[in-house]
């Protein structure tokens, strides 16, 4: 493959500090403009509107968006089933030559992107760039998986055989708000590259990038109906959505419960329908690292803060457990605590701050209720609190220890910055309690020895295991991301077989005279 991963912006260099410094400015000046659904073509505004605000400073509206009825979320199917005709026809090159033009816009428009990504979401300005990056790679990346030839089959006497991959149909993609840009280009660019035609629904919490990344898209020549943008709650019209006979597929990443039940509604047939519905479902994760008595201390405590903290823990692949063992158990903790006292809280627009708000009051709270547990049965160790002086959301790094083993804490996913922290007696023994969880997603282990890390790729049971090396920051292409068990449906974005979700493979036969 020709592909590579997208440079990360160094913020250092004076000249990229201050195009983001501008960047931010300019934003901030179109703050509270209004985004329409566009639906083949046109624009749709409704009386009542989704307000995202700036998680950093709650009072203001970073901008407000259609909040879309059921008319709408129908009138979008209606448009993608009849673009669908026309789409399907265009050949795989023309497709994927709109996803490099697609690409090259957002290199272009990065500093305006990461922007905003700060202000709708709160990352700090570093996870915002990485944002943009990953959104460039999975639209370069799925351009040149699309165009590889399908694999040769095997020869049969007197007949010449083909094999070739045809799109699905609608696909309705749903996206979080916690990679607002990377999550939602990834599952829209690999729907059209293989070419299906699209209903987006972005998060409700990030209908803003949602809006810039649709207007880059139209811009670069997606057609008219073939793709769709459809702000709009999901508990309004998601169930409308999944459920109707005009959906062929339906991309989704998010939480584990609204997975589930995209599943299940997903999986009944509705008067009319001619296909089984195809559906990826991307979702939480209880992610651990193990760390043995013969790692390097020092670096392992950074990289499990780094994972813990990074993104304020709003990450899928977050780590929320370390298991450590006894004998370097103190001075780990100690190492851990300086880590996070040295973390910065505040405004993410401001660039000395690391950590930033978490994404609303509900999570907030949400989060909160989650450390008041710990601290009831365990013992906190750092932080804890809700930061209340400041007009947003902002939480405590927190450290949590002396959890008993039967503490939810240990297995439901908290989605904020909370570590739980345990002494374990031997790399074994910390890897069994990583994989008492029904997720799957990631995990690492920090060790010397060889063979230990052999044990620990043999038996730590998760899609994305990550050996003397953080347990976030996954690369397209290098690390294809997605989790076992009820982290999700073992799709691997950003990995080669990724698009075959999206395909249906056709066998033709022919006898040869
Ligand atoms: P969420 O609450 O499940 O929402 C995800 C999307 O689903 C949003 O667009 C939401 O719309 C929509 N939705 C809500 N109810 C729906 C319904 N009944 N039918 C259809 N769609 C519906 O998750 P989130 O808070 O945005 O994201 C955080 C979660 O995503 C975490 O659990 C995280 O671990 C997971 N995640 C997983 C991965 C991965 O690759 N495995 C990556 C990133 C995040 P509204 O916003 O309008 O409610």
């Amino acid at each position: 493959m020709k592909f590579k991963n997208e440079a990360f912006t160094d913020f250092a260099v004076p000249e990229n500090a201050a195009r983001l410094a501008r960047a931010l400015q300019d934003a901030r000046r179109d703050f509270g403009q209004g985004y329409p659904a566009v639906i083949n073509g046109r624009r749709h505004h409704t009386r009542k509107s989704i307000r995202s605000l700036n998680p950093s400073l709650s009072k203001e509206v970073v901008g407000t968006a259609t909040d879309s009825n059921l008319s709408l979320a129908d009138q979008a199917l209606e448009s993608a089933t009849r673009a669908f005709q026309r789409w399907r026809g265009v050949p795989v090159e023309e497709r994927a030559a709109l996803l490099r033009r697609m690409a090259a816009r957002l290199r272009t428009q990065k500093a305006e992107l990461t922007a905003w990504i700060i202000y709708e979401v709160g990352k700090n300005w570093a996870e915002a760039d990485a944002d943009v990056a990953e959104a460039i790679d999975f639209l370069e990346y799925y351009a040149e998986l699309a165009v590889r030839p399908p694999p040769a089959l095997t020869p049969v006497a007197h007949e010449h055989n083909r094999y070739r991959y045809l799109p699905l149909g609608p696909v309705v993609v749903i996206p979080p708000w916690n990679f607002p840009l990377a999550i939602l280009a990834g599952m829209s660019a690999a729907a059209l590259v293989t070419g299906n035609t699209v209903v987006l629904k972005p998060s409700s919490q990030s209908p803003v990038i949602g809006a810039r990344f649709f207007e880059a898209a139209r811009a670069c020549g997606v057609p008219e109906g073939v793709m769709n943008f459809l702000p709009g709650s999901g508990s309004a019209i998601g169930d409308y959505l999944v459920k109707d006979r005009r959906t062929r597929m339906v991309a989704f990443t998010g939480s584990l419960s609204v997975g589930l039940r995209i599943n299940a509604l997903a999986a009944q047939p509705q008067k009319g329908q001619r296909w089984i519905k195809r559906v990826i479902a991307e979702l939480g994760g209880k992610n651990a690292i193990v760390v043995d008595e013969s790692a390097d201390i020092e670096r392992a405590a950074a990289e499990v803060a780094a994972s813990a903290f990074g993104y304020q823990g709003q990450k899928c692949s977050a780590c929320s457990r370390v298991f450590v063992h006894k004998r370097i158990y103190e001075a780990f903790e100690d190492r851990i605590l300086a880590q996070i006292r040295a973390l910065r809280i505040g405004p993410s627009a401001v660039r000395e701050n690391t950590m930033g708000p978490v994404i609303s009051k509900a999570a907030q709270l949400g989060i909160q209720r989650h450390i008041a547990l710990g601290e009831k049965h365990g013992r906190l160790l750092h932080g804890g609190r809700a930061i209340l002086d400041r007009d947003g959301f902002y939480l405590e790094p927190t450290l949590i220890g002396r959890l008993p083993n039967s503490s939810p804490l240990w297995v439901e996913e908290i989605f904020g910055p909370v570590l739980a922290i345990a002494p374990v007696g031997s790399l074994e023994e910390g890897i069994r309690r990583a994989n008492e969880t029904a997720y799957g997603l990631t995990g690492a282990v920090y060790t010397r020895d060889p063979k230990r890390l052999q044990l620990a790729a043999e038996t730590f049971f998760c899609g994305n295991l990550y050996l003397n090396r953080k347990c976030t920051g996954a690369l397209v292409g290098g690390h294809p991301f997605g989790g076992f068990n009820l982290s999700g449906t073992d799709s691997k974005a950003g990995g080669p077989e990724y698009l075959l979700q999206f395909s249906q493979p056709q066998a033709i036969s022919a006898r040869r005279e």
